[in-house]
């Protein structure tokens, strides 16, 4: 039975390589978005519900404006390198949350929330296109779907001959990999690659949304020195250190400028 496990594992990773697109690195993943993005949009709803969002002041308006501009240089983006219609499934939409928590996060399929207790941290626009990059990044390279795939492994070698994943082990894996259920909506931290991958495709797509991803690194020099308080699981990560994180941003962000030129964004704010 366990060599049928073991099999069916095997079989189940070579079936689920997908490609990132960002990357061109094969990944695991065996959930689609037709099982991922109901699970997520489900999940985000509930959120909403439980907390206050903020419906309509400046604030809230700027942070759908760059979610709007970031989105569609995603679009481009993928377009341009030869994915239309990665995007078809995603559902997008952007709130603010009266929360004093600094956090942000994107849940599968484009559902956004950013806290108000970031905005001190992001302080401008092209802060907030640096945060929102960062965790539409997150989402585009179908990094939660990749922990839930590693984490259906791990169940289906523990739990040797109970081979069928129902719902509600789906539900409950799902819940796992995106650090929700009792703490809803507080995201775990990625991997230290997740988090790195995150930060290059976030900084590409700000660029090409004509924000400045120079500002990148500003950013999390201020999330640096705010972590002398608590700061929340996405942003708490140890690894990356903010200092190898600082020096990679520095260092991609003409890297990003160029890219973006190739869009003709000569200019950024
Ligand atoms: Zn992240």
């Amino acid at each position: 039975m366990k060599k049928l496990v073991l099999t069916i594992a095997v079989f189940m990773v070579v079936a689920a390589c997908k490609v990132n697109p960002f990357t061109g690195k094969k990944v695991l993943n065996f959930y689609p978005n037709s099982q991922i993005f109901p699970m997520a949009f489900a999940q985000y709803d509930q959120f909403l519900t439980e907390n206050k969002v903020i419906e309509d002041s400046p604030e809230a308006r700027m942070i759908t404006k760059v979610g709007q501009r970031i989105s569609s240089a995603a679009e481009r983006w993928l377009a341009a390198n030869g994915y239309p219609g990665y995007l078809n499934d995603y559902k997008w939409e952007y709130n603010l949350v009266n929360d004093e928590t600094v956090n942000a996060w994107c849940m599968p399929g484009g559902k956004i929330v950013f806290y108000t207790g970031i905005l001190p941290i992001t302080q401008t626009e092209t802060g907030v296109a640096v945060v929102m990059g960062h965790e539409v990044a997150h989402a585009l390279a179908d990094h939660g779907a990749q922990r839930m795939s590693a984490g259906t492994l791990q169940q289906l070698g523990a739990v040797a001959g109970n081979i069928a994943i129902q719902d509600e082990q789906k539900r409950n894996m799902f819940n796992q990999a995106y650090g929700l259920g009792s703490t809803v909506g507080l995201m775990l931290p990625f991997s230290r690659s997740h988090e790195t991958e995150a930060d290059r495709i976030g900084l590409q797509i700000m660029a090409i949304a004509g924000y400045d991803p120079a500002e990148a690194a500003e950013l999390w020099k201020r999330m640096k020195a705010n972590s002398g308080g608590e700061a929340p699981p996405e942003f708490l990560s140890t690894h990356p250190s903010n200092d190898t994180r600082i020096a990679n941003l520095t260092e991609w962000a003409p890297l990003a400028k160029q890219e973006a030129m190739k869009f003709g964004v000569t200019t950024f704010k």
